[in-house]
């Protein structure tokens, strides 16, 4: 009598697995593809050339937590009014605040002006070559290092950002959720990026960056068109799209504050330059509160002094123009903040300003290149 399997296993999903496929036919199937389907980006060498140095840390540094096609005009903008590193070491902070101005994430911004001054004097104009010098510059950690000593200077690294934590993941099927699987990620990249007698090394790197960005994409991976898809084991496990898993993340903080829209009798707003360090450390802004801690569950307006902040000096809070019915939010990396608009009409013969403040006509804010959390406000006061 043929024995029967019991329902509860009969009926479970059986993981498949793919064939191994070796490093060297990984590379080999991922290089082929890459010469036919790499993207053309600003920075990027073409025809066998090497990648300008300079070119390859600036857009680095402004690919870090932005995406792409968001960097592609700051980058065409910064090499034509900074055509090399020490054109840059040799610009005024807040020209370079200025012109990184929408771009978020200032501190990144701060430390390129620093490390570009680093390379000027220091190195005589020239990167350094290997990551441990490279990682030695200010702004510059173990991911835009090796990505700079991969792409443009050919050295064997192991290069993962974002694109390349999710191709490993479901190449390999790992299920652990991130953060904890960067060990585990980063010790199956190396047998990719690291494999004895690897060639090309820096198309490499860029072509595990282009098949997550354009084919192992987030949602509905293409699999179909993937050119390593013999041997991936997520796609075998049908789990490649829920890959890689994350951890919950907990809620954001969230911060409130006033921001102050002051017009005097010329119709100039009242703007200022923020200490230099901190957030949004040396951008022009418009003036505000404290942004203080806004428990969550808590829907109350916190009390929020009008004299804190960068506007002590002055005593907006008694001017009976004052009105609050507009706000902005907006999403830092550490917290949600919200911002609630303070109109008033003054008088600058009586109204103190300080020394990092000034006027400027409605007409000018635009050119002033505002962070996007004063930007968002300015255009709904005029719509610009
Ligand atoms: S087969 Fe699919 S899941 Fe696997 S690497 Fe290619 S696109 Fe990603």
């Amino acid at each position: 009598m043929p024995r029967t399997m019991p329902s509860s296993i009969s009926n479970r999903k059986v993981a498949k697995s793919a064939p191994p496929v070796k490093p060297a036919a990984f590379r080999s199937a991922l290089l082929g593809w890459y010469d036919a389907h790499a993207r053309v980006l600003p920075w990027r060498a073409r025809g066998g050339k090497t990648a300008d140095p300079y070119h390859v840390w600036l857009s680095e540094v402004m690919l870090q937590q932005t995406t792409v096609q968001a960097v592609i005009p700051y980058f065409g903008k910064f090499v034509d009014k900074w055509p090399r590193v020490q054109n840059l070491a040799a610009a005024q902070d807040d020209e370079v605040m200025h012109a990184w101005a929408g771009l978020g994430y200032y501190a990144r911004a701060r430390n390129l002006l620093k490390c570009a001054r680093v390379v000027a004097e220091t190195h005589s104009g020239v990167f350094p070559d290997t990551v441990d010098t490279l990682k030695s510059l200010p702004g510059i950690g173990d991911y835009t290092a090796a990505a700079v000593a991969a792409i443009a200077f050919n050295r064997v690294e192991t290069v993962i950002d974002g694109n390349v934590d999710r191709v490993v993941s479901r190449w390999f099927a790992i299920e652990t959720p991130l953060p904890d699987s960067k060990p585990e990620i980063r010790a199956q990249a190396k047998t990719l990026f690291e494999h004895k007698g690897s060639d090309r090394p820096g198309d490499f790197a860029q072509a595990m960056m282009d098949l997550g960005a354009t084919i192992c994409i987030p949602q509905n991976p293409r699999c179909d068109l993937c050119p390593v898809s013999k041997g991936c084991q997520g796609r075998a496990k049908g789990i490649a799209a829920e890959l890689p898993r994350r951890k919950p993340k907990a809620a954001q903080p969230r911060r409130a504050g006033y921001v102050y829209w002051i017009e005097n009798e010329r119709g100039e707003i009242l703007f200022e330059t923020r200490p230099g360090r901190g957030l949004l450390g040396g951008m022009v802004g418009l003036p505000t509160s404290d942004w203080v801690g806004w428990p969550a569950g808590q829907r109350k307006w916190p009390e929020i002094d009008h004299k804190g902040g960068h506007i002590s000096a002055m005593k907006i809070a008694d001017d009976n123009s004052m009105k609050s019915d507009l706000k902005i939010r907006h999403t830092f990396t550490h917290f949600d903040l919200e911002l609630r608009g303070v109109l008033a009409k003054v008088k600058t013969r009586s109204f103190k300003i300080t020394d990092d403040q000034f006027w400027v006509p409605a007409t000018e804010i635009t050119a002033l290149g505002l962070p996007t959390v004063f930007r968002k406000f300015t255009r709904l006061m005029d719509g610009t």
